[in-house]
């Protein structure tokens, strides 16, 4: 077994180890910050804490399905591109400042208490709060649960921290199968672009057998901004965002087309209620879903989570057998909205 030599920089350390075993082995790369003045200390800075959290074991990267020329090689070229970025003289102070600043940023940041953040210390007590006041006061809940799922939702939400659908609707485990996105979008089935949401559904609707498809947009998100704000006139300043969120230009289009004279703000909350129900539209894409409507073993439903006035918003698609309908035709009246 060979162990790369780690690469040390300017008082910071990066050492990847066990990066050239076969690829049956696991392999543990490890990535550690090491801030201290001599580069070669083997000890551990004061402000970095090495000492076990939790008694579950370190993750794994088990690449056994991995071929040697397939997402392994992607996998060392990233690590071989980091380490590199770490090698060149150039940029190399400049990158390792802006690491240590970051670091001690993180450090230093202080909680609401007033105390400093410690990202492990909030990790293990969130952790130990739940055991000792959900897990262990629940054991009927959580024995059923070690046994299988059966969630009545699939919940489509936003990345945005402020909107978690467990927390707002009270689900509890168990009860919904999520996923979350920048902008609560539904891509259409497309099975190279979009392949991670198409196995949720595929899993969910075809395994899990949910009887509700439930996708909820929410006030001030900022990947609707970003939609209604870039150009798509062929530039990009972004990677991803603008791609994915492309997702939802149909409503941008609709709300543009009814709204253009409404302030940015108006526009913008309007599309975060057309997003859902363009991403409704797009369920119907999925084979597996347009059977699951026309058999009525499955529903969908949007929803619109305001947390600036505290209000919810639910609304249903009433499905016909008409092949000429629109996402906008079949978007039914609010059901309810809840102050
Ligand atoms: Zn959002």
């Amino acid at each position: 077994m060979s162990t790369a030599p780690a690469a040390s920089l300017n008082g910071l350390c990066l050492s990847s180890s066990h990066l050239r075993q076969p690829s049956s082995a696991s392999f543990r790369p490890s990535i550690s910050a090491r801030l201290g003045s001599s580069s070669t200390s083997p000890s551990l800075p004061t402000l970095i804490r090495n000492k076990p959290v939790l008694t579950t074991p370190a993750p794994v990267i088990n690449p056994v399905n991995w071929s040697d020329d397939m997402s392994g090689k992607d996998y060392e070229e990233a690590i071989e591109a980091l380490k590199k970025l770490l090698h060149e003289k150039g940029d190399l102070k400049a990158t390792a400042a802006m690491k240590v600043e970051q670091i001690t940023a993180e450090l230093q940041s202080t909680s609401s208490d007033g105390n400093p953040f410690n990202p492990v210390e909030r990790i293990k007590e969130g952790f130990i709060h739940f055991k000792r006041e959900k897990y262990e006061k629940n054991p009927a809940l959580y024995g059923e649960l070690a046994k299988g799922q059966s969630p009545k939702f699939m919940v489509f939400a936003c990345s945005d921290s402020r909107v978690c659908p467990s927390h707002i609707l009270h689900f509890q485990p168990g009860e919904a199968f999520v996923v979350r996105n920048v902008a609560n979008m539904v891509p259409p089935y497309d099975q190279t672009k979009y392949s991670g949401v198409g196995a949720a559904i595929e899993y969910a609707v075809l395994h899990l057998k949910v009887e509700y498809i439930f996708v909820i947009g929410h006030s001030a998100c900022g990947g609707i901004k970003g939609l209604m704000s870039f150009p798509y006139d062929g530039s990009s300043s972004t990677d991803f965002i603008e791609d994915w969120v492309k997702i939802g230009a149909p409503a941008k289009a609709k709300v543009l087309s009814a709204h253009r004279d409404k302030p940015f703000g108006d526009q913008c909350t309007n599309c975060e209620k057309e997003a859902v129900n363009v991403s409704l539209g797009n369920l119907l894409t999925y084979p597996f879903v347009r059977d699951g409507l026309v058999n009525k073993t499955l529903g969908l439903k949007g929803g619109y989570y305001d947390f600036i006035n505290g209000s919810f918003e639910l609304w249903g698609l009433e499905f016909g057998l008409s092949s000429s309908f629109s996402v906008k035709d079949v978007a039914t009246i609010l059901h309810w909205k809840l102050y």
